[in-house]
């Protein structure tokens, strides 16, 4: 009989989860719900890893804060099964607009038709988008968010050889690149064309919202029903006999359980479990990039916008600015009713070389940036803050989806050889939290698999 299922005392095995960020809370969840005994090891004081917001005047500020689309399935499904549909959904609807040549103009596209009408796209190469949908048919066997990895053959240029192969320049500059730097961080010129090629498959030109709450309520809420333990940083992981494992924090204590689910970023998940891996695997979890963000978040006395805005900012402006989010409050929202919140995010390019510069050098500029594009903004500003995240979305860059084909193919062997450890993390889907539920789930569902009869 198999080591894992024949337990004395009868009681269900019992899993731990490592990270309390959305992967580890989903996986926890998952596993709770298939009847597994599940312990949560949190490093922080609080869940929600890189979801974290912090409340200050009754505003919520997050450095980038989470946008949405109906194509974001396990999320939405989560927070029903949780009970927080009524609170979280439906989603407030965001508008997009563009600045070019230095003025803001609404660039909703709700059909590739529409793209003829973005400033800067030339008719010709907009016409040529008509290729899309057949090469998205086309690619459909190989194109299914919850298994990246099937992907991998067709990664193999970036988005920007592929706009500029298939379409034209100035679709490039015009509607793809502004759009895809806003769902993912990264640059066109190295981002994979597979990243934007799922966008469209999962959520075609599906418009993006915001959550009525932050996501801090769903983490909130799924925290509480978990065992968490808080402030445990899990130093490492070793196999014990009969394939089961130990953690060990960094102040010594341990736990033993049947499997792991090893929900951090993919450097720390390389050296937790370094005694488990082979070569290949902990090189391919080292080798994950991470992209640096810089962003300001300021309070304002009024809103500057009607309703919600995503404002993207092309390239060509050359502006430190790559995006600005402009939300009005709603009573019982993340922003006071009456009152406003913008979120400027800065290009790759201004977070690499300013990082280490002081936040109120970074507030002026970034401000003085939006300033000149949206006139008036400034005098609306009641307070800032400043945030720098070294390493806040993994990159799917050219290479990312056959890397990620292979770690999975790895797995698959552990597997049946019996090691009972498991990853989850945005780094192994896609750069959002959606992308952390995803692998969570799919990470849950082998654990469950291995483990119960
Ligand atoms: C600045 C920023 C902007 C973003 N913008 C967007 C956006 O606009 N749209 C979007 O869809 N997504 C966005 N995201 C991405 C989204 O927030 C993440 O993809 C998702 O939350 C990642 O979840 P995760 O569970 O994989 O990782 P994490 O949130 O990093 O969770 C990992 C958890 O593991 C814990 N941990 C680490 N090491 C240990 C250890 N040794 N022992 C115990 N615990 C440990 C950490 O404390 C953390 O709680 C953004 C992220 C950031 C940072």
């Amino acid at each position: 009989m198999n080591g894992y299922r024949a337990r004395v005392d009868g009681s269900p095995p019992r899993v731990i989860v490592i990270g309390a960020g959305m992967a580890g809370l989903a996986a926890a969840w998952g596993l709770d719900r298939a009847g597994l005994r599940v312990l949560l090891l949190e490093r922080g004081a609080r869940a929600g890893g890189r979801t974290a917001a912090r409340s200050e005047g009754g505003y919520a500020f997050e450095a980038a804060p989470v946008l949405l689309t109906r194509g974001d399935r396990r999320l939405h499904e989560w927070i029903e099964s949780v009970g927080l549909r009524d609170e979280l959904l439906p989603l407030r609807p965001l508008t997009t607009a563009i600045v070019h040549l230095g003025a803001v103009y609404d660039a909703d596209v709700r059909h590739l038709l529409d793209v003829r009408r973005l400033r800067g796209v030339r008719l010709l190469h907009a016409l040529r988008l008509a290729r899309l949908p057949r090469l998205l048919a086309r690619y459909a066997p190989m194109l299914d968010p919850e298994s990246p990895e099937r992907a991998a053959a067709l990664d193999d240029r970036s988005l920007a050889d592929f706009c500029r192969l298939y379409f034209g320049r100035s679709v490039l500059d015009g509607f793809v690149g502004p759009r895809a730097t806003a769902i993912a961080a990264g640059d066109p010129e190295t981002m994979s064309r597979v990243q934007f090629l799922l966008h469209m498959r999962r959520d075609a030109l599906g418009r993006a919202g915001l959550l009525r709450a932050g996501l801090s309520e769903l983490v909130e809420r799924v925290a509480a029903r978990l065992p968490v333990q808080f402030e445990t940083g899990v130093e490492t992981l070793e196999p014990l006999p009969q394939g089961a494992l130990r953690a060990t924090s960094v102040d010594g204590r341990t736990w033993c359980a049947d499997a792991v689910v090893l929900a951090t970023p993919a450097p720390e998940a390389a050296r937790i479990a370094a005694p488990l891996l082979g070569y290949a695997e902990r090189q391919q979890l080292r080798a994950v990039r991470y992209a640096a963000l810089v962003s300001v978040v300021a309070a304002l006395r009024r809103p500057l916008a009607a309703h919600p805005q995503q404002v993207l900012v092309s390239r060509s402006e050359r502006s430190p600015l790559a995006a600005a989010l402009l939300e009005p409050g709603v009573p019982g929202g993340r922003v006071p009713g009456g009152r406003g919140l913008v979120t400027l995010r800065s290009t790759e390019a201004f977070a690499a070389s300013r990082f280490d510069a002081p936040s109120e050098a970074l507030t002026k500029e970034l401000i003085g940036a939006f300033d000149a594009i949206w006139p008036g903004a400034l005098r609306a500003v009641e307070f800032s803050r400043a945030f720098r995240v070294s390493h806040s979305a993994p990159r799917f860059d050219v290479g990312r989806y056959r890397d990620i084909e292979r770690f999975e193919s790895i797995q698959a062997e552990r597997r049946s050889a019996g090691r009972r450890l498991y990853f989850a993390g945005d780094y192994l889907v896609h750069p959002s939290p959606e992308g952390a539920v995803v692998s969570a789930r799919r990470a849950a569902a082998a654990a469950a698999a291995d483990l119960l009869p």
